[in-house]
């Protein structure tokens, strides 16, 4: 569950406009080639059909991706030269302001439930609908810590887990430091937090203690624009491929995250996995395994 979008990037590799993009597009494209996947979100009238066949030749079932009178969600980001920082340039709810995500029937034994960045009171109005799930979790941004904090901390409270990046959980918690804000975070409900933190990877913090993952170094970045859904996306497919919960599985997942998110960033929008194998998902695995072997 989360935003379907049309996106317009300006990144310094180059511009592209309307391209598909949205929190539950990444996280669902990433996660599908880990196993069977469910979309929920809400596209407006202008959304190009092609898209939605794309996500169902990745095997996704849109059954939930709902078409209403009037635009789909438009975003629109310009990064800066460092690739680190970017700018908001405006956000458009469209049909996603008056929407009421209902989970068709079929949906509703999901195990694992990824709330994936959109408005918390429909995050967790999609939660309520699942009927057991083992593992809830969950993912905001600046938008809706400013703007729908009681929201968000109801739907916080209600997850076992929150993967966000570190800007936004400085910003959630008032904590510079991030083991402090992890702590402060799982406070607040999920046991399991995790703390994206860009090109230097990414903190998984559990009961376990904190386990820290690089992020891949790549020769070229085009474009960062979903990679901490994509993040997600391998993360929860990883975890739900294998079925434990346990710490040695998180920690494998999040490597199965950050293989994924760096995939994303090597072309605009999915482009990347338009065209990625299963077998080069393993090949950087095994590159991620090497990395800090010492
Ligand atoms: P990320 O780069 O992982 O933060 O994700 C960027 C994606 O999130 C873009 O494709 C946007 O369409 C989408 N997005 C941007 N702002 C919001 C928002 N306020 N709520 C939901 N999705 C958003």
């Amino acid at each position: 569950m989360g935003s379907v979008a049309l996106d317009d990037i300006d990144a310094p590799a180059g511009r592209v406009q309307g391209v598909l993009g949205g929190a539950a597009c990444y996280f669902s494209v990433a996660a599908s080639y880990f196993g069977a996947v469910r979309a929920v979100a809400v596209v407006g009238s202008d959304f190009p059909r092609e898209h939605l066949e794309f996500l169902s030749s990745r095997g996704i079932d849109t059954a939930g991706i709902y078409r209403a009178e009037g635009d789909t969600f438009r975003w629109g980001g310009r990064y800066h030269a460092s690739l680190n920082d970017r700018d908001t340039l405006f956000t458009e709810l469209g049909v996603f302001e008056g929407f009421d995500p209902v989970l068709p029937d079929a949906y509703r034994n999901s195990e694992f439930v990824f709330l994936a960045n959109i408005h918390p009171s429909l995050q967790l109005r999609v939660l309520e609908q699942a009927r057991a799930p083992r593992f809830t979790a969950m993912d905001t941004m600046d938008f809706w810590i400013e703007r729908t904090r009681d929201e968000l901390e109801e739907t916080l409270a209600r997850v076992d887990g929150l993967v966000i990046n570190d800007q936004e959980a400085r910003q959630l918690t008032a904590e510079q430091n991030l083991v402090r804000a992890a702590a402060v975070i799982r406070d607040l409900g999920p046991r399991i937090v995790i703390i994206k933190r860009g090109e230097h990877g990414a903190l998984l913090f559990d009961e376990a203690g904190v386990f820290a993952a690089p992020a891949f170094p790549l020769l070229e970045v085009q474009d960062p624009t979903g990679a901490g859904d994509s993040f997600a996306g391998g993360f929860m497919g990883a975890l739900a491929r294998e079925g434990r919960l346990d710490s040695e599985n998180l920690r494998r997942a999040v490597i199965y995250g950050s293989v994924m998110a760096s995939f994303c960033v090597e072309r605009f929008s999915l482009g990347r996995f338009r065209a990625l194998s299963g077998a080069e998902i393993e090949g950087r695995l095994a590159q991620f395994r090497s990395l800090t072997r010492f």
